[in-house]
């Protein structure tokens, strides 16, 4: 069984291509999965638009409404940095509906990767900070109402901190939140997970993977966790227009390896999201994400 890796055309809402947000790092995210041999037809899923009752447990019903209308108030709209039109809510809908995909297949298989998701700054009153709804949030709170799991990991090593996350999971117990993020990247009030490491400016490979080395075990001893989501943001890499942390190629490749090696060998289902990574060289980004599906192949 190949790699289960879940993806709709619709992920890319078309932006124009100098738009500050890179959507076309997901028809090119495809295109690098396909030309590495892990994009062949057994390989895909297609996920269809969350219904409005996944999305209202995670977020306030007028907020849902407003999306799922086209009818966000322009000062929210402003908050999550474009305009949310007919694509954009169907992008929402579909990039939501393919997180809670890949953790069916996470669960069924122990591996299983959305090539979109991670929409992790998106709180229960709105979105912010380019998300629109947060689907680690509400496939996680869709599994819980469903008894499918009992104890939820949330791994969100986005450069950013996962503030939204945080907040929408923040009372509910049998999920755990954790966010290793640049101290002084967005946003500039964080709101706090249930283990936040903030990390200083141009941390670099070597003290980024000691770190995270030592905090795994940490995370594994808290509980036995059910499945793990993992937010493998690339916007800690050096080249990124957004992120202060440093990573080269090789230190991605190796926090890839890490993360998926650690919750695999002690059997806890897995499922990846891609998160951030803001690049004007698109190729190179679409390649950077690519990393995590490589590594991901590699226990499948
Ligand atoms: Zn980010």
């Amino acid at each position: 069984m190949p790699l289960q890796i879940v993806h709709h055309p619709d992920y890319d809402a078309g932006f124009a291509v100098n738009h500050r947000f890179p959507m076309s790092k997901y028809p090119l995210l495809m295109e690098a999965l396909r030309r590495r041999g892990l994009a062949e037809p057994e390989a895909l899923a297609t996920p269809e638009p969350a219904p409005a009752a996944w999305l209202r447990l995670a977020h306030a019903a007028d907020y849902v409404g407003q999306v799922l209308a086209c009818e966000v108030p322009e000062k929210i709209e402003r908050e999550i940095g474009f305009p949310v039109g007919r694509r954009v809510s169907l992008r929402a809908q579909l990039a939501t509906a393919g997180t809670m995909l890949a953790a069916r297949l996470a669960l069924k298989h122990g591996i299983a990767c959305n090539a979109a998701g991670g929409s992790h700054h998106a709180r229960r009153a709105q979105g912010a900070g380019f998300c629109t709804f947060n689907d680690v949030a509400v496939a996680s709170l869709v599994l819980l109402a469903e008894r499918a799991v009992e104890n939820i990991l949330v791994v969100d090593l986005d450069v950013h901190q996962g503030d939204g996350t945080a907040d929408i999971l923040k009372d509910e117990p049998r999920a755990f939140t954790f966010s290793m993020h640049g101290e002084r990247n967005y946003p500039a009030r964080k709101i706090a997970s249930d283990f936040d490491i903030a990390l200083p400016d141009g941390t670099g490979d070597a003290a980024y993977l000691d770190r995270l080395g030592a905090v795994l075990p940490e995370l594994s001893a808290k509980r036995r966790w059910d499945i793990v989501f993992y937010n493998a943001g690339v916007d800690v890499h050096v080249e990124d227009r957004l992120g202060r942390l440093a990573l080269s190629d090789e230190g991605l490749r190796s926090r890839e390896a890490m993360v998926i090696k650690h919750f695999r060998m002690a059997g806890v289902p897995l499922c990846g999201v891609i998160g951030g990574g803001y690049s004007t060289d698109v190729p190179a980004l679409a390649a950077r994400h690519a990393i995590l599906f490589e590594a991901a192949a590699a226990y499948a």
